[in-house]
């Protein structure tokens, strides 16, 4: 059975024209790009090229770009880099609903004796700005605040934030994780001082990411060894990843325009159908400002794990709103942070799609789900004191 796969906010397939663009590179053309012979040239030659791909993506320059491992990496090199160019200051502001990659390196710099701010949002997972610029000062070292949410797809407004960081002098990085390729992003446009994205969120492979460093930014390295990526980042080229990482980026920027207008259109066509068929149902987060691909819908009184794995028969692929990777069954901290009922957060389901998805593989989602979460209310002791409290109709 041929998977629908909905699930692109986890990773994305490597796009065939990728990887046909970065297979010459294992077997045939090998080289190391710091080599001094020409066999050796010619791959640091593609790596510039590749480079330059990822820069237009954004709009930056070549130099700006500094090639990583994956997003964790990325965002784990902006905040170090910030904590080491700012000694003196030992205040840190992120959100209530980053990705672990930043929530549990805040959480783990607590220890090291920062003093940190988790701006809250609400119930559409926007950011609480009073909170956020009252928590502002001469000590705060750096704000790190997502783009857009993995689990939602909510943006903060990210302009109007680095225009006011920027007026007051506090560096400013976003993870663009989940943002980069499913938005235009210039960075000439905003005052963004690092941002992080991954090679796997856009039908590259995984194990490459990166890290745009605005130039004149104070920048300390992560990993200290080789000279490679400028000195800013030692370790021998993930050549064919970071080739791969290239190409994607060029075939994102040719899809800005209709590629997600027409994913929005699907998208949309989903989450109105799934509402509309299945009672007691809604859909999370900022409906006026968020990412074309992403569908997060709460179906109240049944678990999450449960819909997945009858959706899983069907070979069909999503995520669910609970902690699993953590083996508990906590709803997210992302909808609990939105203050999204535990009745719902238990059961919501995130489908993330991207430009390969098609109009059937929608259709057969809409055909299923509604028998799929009435089998479930059916054995679901919540769904019946729901009934039985007056909390639902049938
Ligand atoms: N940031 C966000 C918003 C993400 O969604 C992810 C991955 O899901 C990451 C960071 C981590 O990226 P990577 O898997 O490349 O380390």
């Amino acid at each position: 059975m041929k998977p629908i796969y909905f699930d692109n906010n986890a990773t994305t397939k490597v796009d065939p024209e990728v990887f046909e663009e970065m297979t010459p590179y294992f077997v045939e053309l090998y080289g190391n790009p710091s080599s001094m012979h020409s066999f050796g040239g010619q791959v640091a030659e593609k790596i510039k090229e590749a480079r330059k791909r990822i820069a237009d993506l954004i709009n930056a320059t070549p130099e700006e770009i500094i090639i990583t491992s994956c997003g964790s990496e990325s965002d784990n090199t902006a905040i170090y880099s910030a904590l080491k160019s700012h000694p003196d200051k030992k205040h840190i502001v992120t959100s209530m609903v980053e990705h672990p990659a930043i929530k549990n390196l805040f959480q783990h710099l607590e220890k090291d004796g920062y003093t940190t701010t988790f701006v809250p949002v609400d119930n559409k997972g926007r950011l609480n700005m009073d909170v956020f610029y009252d928590s502002l000062s001469d000590n705060t070292a750096i704000v790190s605040l997502m783009w857009a949410n993995n689990e939602t797809g909510t943006m903060f407004p990210i302009d109007e934030i680095g225009a006011e960081l920027k007026k007051r002098g506090i560096t400013f990085h976003t993870d663009a994780v989940q943002a980069l390729g499913k938005i235009d992003i210039d960075v000439t446009k905003t005052n963004i001082d690092m941002m992080s994205f991954s090679g796997h969120k856009i039908h590259a492979p995984k194990g490459v990411g990166g890290l745009y460093v605005r130039k004149g930014t104070k920048f300390s390295p992560f990993l200290i060894g080789g000279h490679q990526e400028g000195g800013k980042r030692a370790g021998t080229e993930n050549l064919a990843s970071i080739i791969g990482l290239g190409k994607a980026c060029e075939i994102a920027k040719g899809h800005l325009d209709d590629g997600y207008h027409k994913l929005r259109s699907l998208r949309d066509r989903l989450e109105n159908a799934l509402v509309e068929k299945i009672p007691n149902s809604f859909v999370n987060g900022d409906l006026e400002n968020r990412l074309p691909n992403t569908a997060s819908i709460s179906f109240e009184y049944i678990e999450g794990e449960s819909i997945l794995l009858m959706l899983n028969e069907y070979g069909i692929c999503a995520s669910s709103g609970s902690a699993c990777t953590s083996g508990s069954l906590e709803p997210s901290h992302v909808l609990r942070a939105m203050g999204i009922p535990f009745t719902a957060a238990h059961g919501t389901i995130r489908f993330s799609l991207s430009v390969f998805s098609t109009d059937e593989e929608v259709d057969l989602v809409i055909e299923k789900m509604p028998e799929i979460i009435q089998r479930l209310r059916d054995m679901s002791p919540f769904w019946q004191e729901a009934i039985n409290e007056g909390k639902v109709t049938v």
